[in-house]
């Protein structure tokens, strides 16, 4: 399962849309998915993308499954 993350109110809505990593907000052409995140307060999920900086949480175990 992906991981879901829970954002605060001020998040880049380029950030939401996939359009930049979600963790550090660059934009390559390398992004790979980083799961979901849910707006505190709404149920609504997003779909983000990391570049590779940071470690995706839960990432590892589904590839070594
Ligand atoms: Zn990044």
């Amino acid at each position: 399962m992906a991981p879901e993350l829970v954002a605060g109110q001020q998040v880049s809505i380029a950030r939401l849309h996939g359009r930049a990593c979600w963790y550090c907000g660059t934009v390559t052409t390398k992004m790979k998915p980083a799961g979901t995140v849910t707006l505190a307060g709404t149920t609504q999920e997003w779909p983000v993308v990391s570049c590779g900086c940071s470690p995706i949480p839960g990432q590892r175990q589904e590839e070594a499954r």
